[in-house]
């Protein structure tokens, strides 16, 4: 799926499959912004803003339209009632009034009248949400609300990660299963603690040394160094920190059976999703295993207590097992089979809501 960039606006649009793209600029403060519903099949489009620096308008709308696609195929596998969307705004070298560039951000996405919901994404935070809110409703991830995702998404990629030992070997226990982790941060710690409890021997790395050390302290697990991660004799690899992790370089390395890790974009292009499967390693599609940051967000707008969240991060458990059925029914690499998976679900609801409006006449 990858776009020229010498397309034109509407073919661009037509590639990705979006409903629609709305573009936003108050020259008083400097916003500009754009904003990308991909599908409200499911439900309202969600997805984070993003505000990032990009070589121009065209490399902003192509980031916004493929993350916002990823939203929805995020949300059909992880079977919530929302679709996919993103904002990005662009940031520039000048000195900003914060306030009024997220203010203007929350306008924009009041115009849209609920049809997209806004949360944090990189390079913003809860108080960038703060001022958002002040404009509009339609806005999730505040100070006072849901918080922190990483618990609710290091649960799922437990889970996650116990369907695919279950897929290989028939158990599903972690037990005495050696798992390298990379990256111990937010999402890495707490899965790392699931795995402790379970019995798992850890191997850890961070660029970050006090946070190999607390990994260490508290879980006993064993350190190496960041480039050496790729080569440990393990079971499974978790990546938790980068993205592109999983590429030309690094694969022939792996000495694991299961990929399995927290961490968005792993592989570094799609092919890597068959090269893995060509070395007989079992891969979990990152935006399956790791949607539990997704359905924490959606916990918010459902009203869900944190032990509905974490039920239904649980179900990540079925999810995988499902993905790598099909991966082994039809012959095809499990990052395929994750993609077929959310466009079936998205299919049938199209399905549905057209031959429920059909009745309705
Ligand atoms: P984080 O910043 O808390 O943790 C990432 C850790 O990786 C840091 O400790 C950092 O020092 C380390 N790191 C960076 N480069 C490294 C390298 N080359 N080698 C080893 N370690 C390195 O972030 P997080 O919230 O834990 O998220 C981790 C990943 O999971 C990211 O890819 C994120 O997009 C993804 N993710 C997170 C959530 C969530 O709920 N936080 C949800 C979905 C996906």
């Amino acid at each position: 799926m990858a776009a020229d960039l010498g397309d034109g606006l509407f073919e661009l649009l037509a590639r990705y499959g979006h409903e629609q793209i709305s573009f936003a600029y108050d020259p008083e403060c400097g916003y500009r912004g754009i904003i990308a519903i991909h599908d409200t099949t499911l439900g309202p489009a969600l997805g984070g803003t993003r505000y990032w620096t990009y070589r121009g308008d065209r490399e902003a709308l192509v980031d916004v339209l493929k993350l916002s696609r990823a939203m929805t195929y995020k949300a059909a596998v992880a079977q919530v009632r929302v679709g996919g969307g993103k904002s990005v705004i662009m940031k520039t070298e000048e000195p900003v009034d914060r306030e009024a560039i997220f203010r203007a951000h929350g306008r924009h996405v009041e115009s849209l009248g609920g049809r997209y919901i806004t949360a944090e994404d990189v390079g913003t935070s809860p108080a960038d949400m703060e001022f958002v809110r002040r404009e509009t409703r339609h806005v999730l991830g505040l100070m006072e609300g849901f918080g922190d995702p990483s618990p609710v998404t290091a649960f799922g990629v437990y889970r996650g990660m116990k369907a695919c030992v279950k897929h290989r070997s028939g158990s599903d226990s972690l037990a005495g299963k050696t798992v390298a982790v990379q990256g111990v941060g937010h999402v890495g710690l707490h899965l790392c603690r699931y795995l402790r409890e379970e019995g798992a021997r850890l191997i850890v790395t961070d660029v970050d040394s006090d946070k190999v050390k607390r990994a260490v302290a508290e879980l006993g697990a064993t350190a190496v160094a960041p480039e050496e991660i790729y080569e440990v004799e393990a079971d499974i690899f978790a990546p938790c920190a980068l993205g592109g992790v999983l590429n030309d370089k690094t694969i022939p390395k792996l000495r694991v059976e299961i990929v399995a890790g927290g961490a968005n974009n792993q592989l570094a292009e799609e092919r890597h999703g068959d090269l893995l499967e060509s070395r007989g390693i079992t891969y979990a599609p990152d935006y399956v295993i790791n949607g539990g940051g997704l359905i924490n967000v959606v916990a918010e707008l459902e009203g869900w207590s944190r032990e509905q969240a974490h039920a239904k991060a649980a179900e990540i458990y079925d999810t995988v097992l499902h993905v790598l059925t099909i991966a082994k029914e039809e012959g095809i690499a499990s990052y395929r089979a994750a993609d077929r998976l959310a466009e079936r679900r998205l299919a049938e609801a199209a399905r549905r809501k057209k031959e429920g409006k059909q009745e309705s006449r």
